[in-house]
């Protein structure tokens, strides 16, 4: 190779390695430059690395203070717990009752010192111990009294009773008397927490108490019982005052005299209403009071009522109304002689409490779970004193009376109200009040009867020949009621306050007119008198509640109704109008038929009420009553009753106790008291209210009398002669004369009368004193039986409580003689002032063929002993009367 050669080769490799070291040189260039970038991305990165371990390192010095914190929060927590649960413990260990959380499977976990407490000495039983093993330990160890049963049928119950869902509570007795009560619960885990009371102080508590209650109802029966007795002895010597001051006032007193008689009688019935009060609550309280439950009419009870009530509403001027709804029922099922102490008590309070104005009795009625079922609201409004209205809350509480000087001078007990709302409870019903003072009250009660079978729809419609029924009245209240009661008649009413608007009105041939006598703004009599002369109306009728004044003019008169009018009367009046109607002249008797009317006569014997029974009441007059029904029979039968000598022992007229007692007495003879209320003829044993007033005892009697008696007669037509009457008139003395063709009388009836008590034998003897008898007295029941054994009597009247030997006990030891001689019965009736439900059991259950209660009726003991028919004795009455005698009138009994 030459020089050229080589140094071109030279050139050349020395080109190649320039281009080459160029080459790497860009190339490192080109390195260098990635690595610087690189370097910068890394100082970046590192940089930011820095940046996240500073923020980590900051991260985690801020958890390191909050697990600082929650480590101290940590540790005051379970202070805290500690604490909780030591308090708890000490809590639990505190109280003297046990208490212990067993696990699900029934182990126990824990167990305060109380619940460990009876098994000291049974280290086993602590936690860890289980429920199961505890029951047979307390059962096999004698620590519990399973109290009659066997442990193994104790532990078995308690074991069922644990796998129950719901654990009733039970009461566990340990052997040393205490008894504890298990209250076992589960939680939602399924641990059972038990609870062990110590409920020893509560059940011996309990025993007290109960010890108590058995003393303090023992103490109540006492005092009913007492009650009962009290009753007996203060209602048997009061027959004696009461009857004796009866036949005293018959002895031919002077008037000084029969006035202190009078106020002995009256004093004794004042104080039989106050016994008869105090029992009747007595036995509301002993829940001895029964309800008995018969038809009647309500719309007759309240007229019976405002009667009895009326004298005393007259005598201050006050207004008494009815306002029955008009299409409502009369006739209801229930208590009828309570329901009378009710009203009695409510109206005879608005009487009382009430000066001037009016009272209103209102009865209103809606079908109560269909048309045989009444919800009836009665209201008794007054225009009275008012009661102020702290005082109406307690109004029926018993002995509340309103204190203040306007009724201080008013006598009662306090016991009217409290024993009302007890009585409408009873009957399932509710009373309330309403008052202003000043103004007047409202007590009303609502009770819910059966209506009765015999309920009557009244006759609706007037005659069809009136035009009009002319209405004077000078009192728009009653007015206004008559004027509605007229409009439901479909009659049309022209109503007036004046004789003078009436007459204005010109009364024609066709008209009625309806005049209610009210001096002194309408005397009825100088009304129809007017009305008589200026105009002839078809007919005059006149309701009147007071004295027209003597020798009153009755002439132009068709009827006249009581005040206010019974509708049932005033449809039965206007139904018996003639027409054309009857006129006639006045005559002599009308001025009788005025006195038993209007007469305001106390409704003694001999007096104005008198000629009330005796009275001959002739056509056209015709006087009206609940019935509407003539006054008297025709013939006037009372000319045959002998001077009304019928009276109990109470002195009562018995023209309410003899044959009048049907169908009308039977109610009347357990109407509650009038003030002064009249109670004293009780039927106390068969629970009748303790009322049986068979007739106001004080003025008033002749307005009743003469209306209801006029109201039986018109039930009843022509009446027996009442046995009471028949009986009154046998004169003392007189001699029985026999029938000729009677058969030997071998002996008279023979009466045996067991009574210790001197005066009632005393008062028995004359209540028979006319009866031709051989009259025997016992003191007591051993002498009653002795004189049994001696000569067996035709009839035993026998006193319940008596010395030695009782009624009852006499009658069974007589019944046991008959028994064994082989006698007929003997009839016994037994002679009672007891009073509670319930005894008439017990005398009947003893032998008894009846009872009577004291005060003795004449007419019923006669009744009984004219009963008799024993063969081969005396006419007890003279023939004549015997034969008029009515046979066993089973109304009469007792
Ligand atoms: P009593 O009438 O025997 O005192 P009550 O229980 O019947 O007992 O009545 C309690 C009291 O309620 C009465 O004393 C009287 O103060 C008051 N009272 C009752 N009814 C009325 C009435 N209609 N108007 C005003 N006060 C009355």
């Amino acid at each position: 190779m030459n020089m050229a050669d080589r140094l071109s080769e030279e050139r050349r490799a020395r080109l190649a390695a320039q281009r080459l070291a160029e080459r790497q040189a860009k190339e490192l260039h080109e390195a260098n430059k990635r690595i610087a970038a690189h370097a910068r991305v890394l100082t970046d990165e590192v940089v930011e690395k820095r940046e996240e371990v500073a923020h980590v390192r900051h991260e985690a010095e801020t958890l390191q203070g909050e697990v600082r914190e929650v480590r101290e929060h940590l540790v005051m927590a379970e202070s805290a717990i500690e604490i909780a649960e030591r308090r708890l413990w000490d809590s639990l260990e505190t109280i003297r009752d046990g208490f212990a959380v067993f696990d699900e499977h029934g182990v126990m976990i824990a167990a305060n010192r109380a619940f460990l407490a009876p098994f000291k000495t049974y280290p086993c039983v602590k936690p860890g111990f289980s429920y199961d093993a505890l029951i047979e330990l307390v059962a096999e160890e004698g620590i519990i009294d399973p109290e009659g049963e066997s442990r193994a049928g104790w532990q078995a119950a308690m074991r069922a009773r644990l796998a129950m869902q719901e654990i009733a509570p039970q009461t566990v007795r340990f052997w040393n008397g205490a008894h504890v009560k298990l209250m076992d619960r589960r939680t939602r885990d399924g641990d059972m927490v038990t609870l062990a009371l110590n409920i020893t102080d509560t059940i011996r508590r309990e025993a007290e108490l109960e010890t108590a209650r058995d003393r303090a109802e023992s103490a109540n029966r006492a005092k009913s019982a007492f009650l009962a007795n009290m009753s007996h002895e203060i209602r048997t010597p009061m027959n004696g005052v009461i009857g004796m001051a009866d036949l005293l006032s018959d002895s031919g007193l002077s008037e000084e005299q029969q006035l202190y008689v009078e106020t002995i009688r009256n004093s004794g019935e004042a104080l039989l209403v106050i016994i008869n009060d105090v029992l009747d609550y007595s036995k509301i309280e002993a829940e001895k009071l029964v309800l008995n439950e018969a038809p009647f009419d309500l719309e007759r009870c309240i007229h019976e009522i405002i009667m009895l009530l009326q004298p005393g509403a007259r005598d201050k001027g006050l207004e008494l109304a009815v306002d029955y709804d008009m299409f409502l029922p009369t006739g209801f099922v229930g208590d009828v002689g309570r329901m009378r102490q009710i009203l009695t008590n409510l109206v005879g309070n608005a009487v009382k409490f009430t000066e001037a104005g009016h009272i209103v009795v209102r009865v209103v009625g809606l079908p109560d779970g269909g048309e045989d079922r009444f919800r009836l609201h009665v209201t008794v409004e007054d225009t009275g004193i008012g009661i102020p209205e702290a005082k109406l809350r307690s109004i029926f509480d018993e002995f509340n009376q309103v204190e203040n000087e306007r009724n201080r001078k008013h006598d009662g007990t306090g016991l009217g109200l409290a024993i009302s709302r007890r009585l409408v409870g009873i009957m399932g019903g509710e009373m309330w009040v309403d008052s202003e003072v000043g103004v007047g009250s409202g007590f009303g009660f609502s009770v819910s009867l059966p209506v009765g079978e015999d309920a009557s729809t009244l006759p609706l419609v007037t005659p069809g020949w009136i035009e009009r029924v002319m209405l004077l009245d000078a009192e728009e209240m009653p007015r206004s009621i008559l004027e509605r009661q007229l409009g439901v008649m479909q009659a049309k009413v022209s109503s007036h306050g004046s004789v003078e608007a009436l007459l204005a009105a010109a009364p024609g041939g066709k008209d009625v007119v309806l005049v209610a006598h009210h001096p002194p703004k309408v005397d009825g009599l100088e009304a129809v008198a007017k009305i008589a002369e200026a105009a002839d109306p078809a007919a005059i009728l006149l309701m009147s509640n007071a004295p027209p004044g003597a020798g009153a003019e009755l002439g132009r008169i068709e009827a006249l109704l009581p005040r206010p009018v019974p509708r049932r009367a005033l449809y039965k009046a206007f139904g018996e109008l003639k027409t054309p109607p009857v006129r006639r002249e006045p005559e002599p008797e009308d001025d009788v038929a005025a006195a038993v009317m209007f007469s305001s006569g106390r409704g003694r014997r001999g007096e104005a009420a008198e000629p009330a029974r005796t009275v001959i009441v002739e056509e056209p007059v015709r006087v009206e009553a609940f019935d509407g029904a003539p006054a008297a029979p025709e013939g006037g039968e009372a000319a045959a009753l002998p001077e009304a000598e019928a009276v109990d022992v109470l002195g009562r007229d018995d023209a309410l106790d003899g044959p009048l007692d049907a169908p009308l007495d039977q109610e009347a003879a357990e109407t509650p008291r009038t003030e002064p209320v009249d109670e004293t003829g009780r039927d106390d044993v068969t629970d009748e209210p303790m009322a049986a007033p068979e007739e106001p005892g004080g003025e008033g009697d002749v307005e009743l009398l003469a209306a209801l008696e006029m109201d039986v007669q018109g039930d009843l037509g022509p009446r027996d002669a009442p046995v009471a009457d028949a009986v009154a008139a046998v004169p003392e003395d007189a001699a029985p004369e026999l029938p000729p063709d009677a058969p030997e009388p071998l002996r008279k009836l023979r009466v045996l009368v067991a009574e210790d008590n001197k005066t009632n034998q005393f008062v028995f003897s004359k209540m028979v004193k006319s009866l031709d008898i051989e009259l025997i007295f016992a003191d007591n029941g051993v002498e009653a039986v002795a004189a049994y054994e001696l000569s067996p009597p035709d009839i035993l009247f026998t006193d319940i409580s008596m010395p030695e030997m009782d009624g009852k006990e006499a009658t069974r030891r007589i019944r046991a003689l008959e028994a064994e001689a082989g006698r007929a019965r003997m009839p016994i009736i037994a002679v009672t002032a007891h009073a509670m439900a319930g005894d008439d059991v017990e005398i009947l259950e003893a032998g008894c063929d009846g009872y009577l209660t004291k005060p003795l009726k004449k007419a019923a003991l006669i009744e009984h002993i004219l009963e008799i028919r024993t063969e081969g004795i005396l006419p007890v009455l003279p023939e004549a009367l015997e034969e008029t005698a009515p046979e066993g009138r089973p109304e009469l009994r007792a």
